[in-house]
């Protein structure tokens, strides 16, 4: 079974949506955020500490997993779900974002990316026929079209020749992909330029994909800038298909997203945040080491559910903070989670309410203070 798309109900002040997506291992309520278990593990959580969350669907990363363990190896074990114990949805990138981030580029021509990788320096090659090998093997609910991703600012004659390339990719993407259980979305480029843009985003839907990402924003431009790029991008795809925006998760450019026709949205961002000690709360972003929570003794956010802020002081979570105790890691991942988990369920409502500006004005002067 590949993924299938309802939208519920359509904003009638914005371009958001309520909708459900269902893959082969459940149902995900949209507009979503993914949480990222870069190396087959969302840090600090086991998963039964996930679904207790109610997260319904994680990104893992290909480039990471191809390095390490492998992905034959993931295949012999029956596949990334069976290998890290998740019975919910998964997502993997193609690895594009991470050869351009990470690794050692050597060259890129149009047949793929020569790289050497960051972790042992040994040489690599990934076309678009490999990343497809590589998540066909991994097994993930949906996998991602190799893409190339351009760095922020770059000149608008190597933009250009990355979506162009982008599309080449994404072709051969999808003569190679077979597997039925697996969805392939592809991937817009296009930097902040909108005729590159608009351009990019018709030809890449012209391949008729089951869904479409945005890739190539939250990568250095000015917010607005992004926002500006979701304004002119998203009416380009289409209405009945999901919609992507990668690498983008602070909690306000959620809300933006949302308001702009996005679906589902991933970043590192919570989970880095919350192992080192930058924790998300309603009234903004504190950090939990800072010298004048020593002896405050009040919740992290007296208005969270989670289970940190039910059973735990701000002193001692500084303390943990302080000492390099794991427990600290664990607990501040747990409410960064639960916060953005708790952000999407309630712009969901809002959604479903007819009241998603007035959530959001509220939301973001509480937030943004
Ligand atoms: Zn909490």
């Amino acid at each position: 079974m590949s993924i299938k798309f309802e939208i519920l109900k359509e904003c009638r002040k914005t371009k958001a949506r309520l909708g459900k997506l269902f893959t082969p291992h459940g149902v995900i309520e949209t507009p979503v955020f993914m949480p990222v278990g870069t190396q087959a593990t969302v840090k600090a959580m086991t998963p039964q500490e996930l679904e207790r969350l109610g997260i319904q669907i994680i990104l893992s990363n290909s480039y990471h997993l191809y390095l390490r363990p492998g992905h034959n190896l993931i295949a012999q074990a029956g596949g990334l779900h069976k290998f890290m114990g998740w019975k919910s949805s998964i997502l993997t990138d193609s690895g594009g974002f991470q050869i351009f981030s990470l690794g050692e580029l050597n060259k890129i021509n149009d047949e793929g990316v020569f790289f050497n990788s960051h972790i042992d320096g040994s040489k690599h090659f990934i076309s678009p026929e490999k990343a497809m090998e590589i998540q066909m093997a991994l097994g993930s609910d949906i996998a991602m079209a190799f893409d190339e991703c351009t760095p922020y600012p770059s000149g608008k004659y190597q933009v250009e020749a990355a979506a162009q390339r982008t599309i080449q990719w994404a072709k051969r993407c999808k003569v190679i992909h077979h597997n039925l259980n697996q969805s392939l979305f592809g991937i817009a480029q296009g930097g902040t330029f909108k005729d590159i843009r608009i351009e990019n985003a018709n030809k890449l839907v012209e391949l008729d994909f089951p869904g479409y990402a945005i890739g190539g924003l939250s990568v250095g431009e000015p917010k607005s800038l992004m926002y500006e790029v979701l304004d002119y991008t998203v009416p380009c795809l289409p209405q009945n298909k999901p919609r992507y925006l990668m690498g983008v998760g602070a909690p306000q450019s959620l809300l933006e997203g949302v308001v702009r026709g996005i679906d589902m949205f991933d970043c590192v961002l919570p989970t880095r945040n919350g192992r080192n000690g930058s924790l998300f709360t309603s009234s903004g972003k504190i950090s939990i080491t800072n010298a004048k929570f020593k002896d405050d003794f009040t919740p992290l956010d007296s208005k969270c559910q989670c289970y940190t802020c039910q059973n735990f002081t701000k002193a001692y979570l500084r303390h943990l903070y302080i000492s390099k105790e794991i427990l600290g890691s664990i607990l501040g991942t747990i409410h960064n989670l639960y916060f953005m988990i708790s952000l999407m369920k309630n712009i969901r409502s809002a959604l479903l309410g007819d009241r998603l500006l007035e959530f959001k004005e509220e939301f973001l002067s509480n937030y943004l203070g």
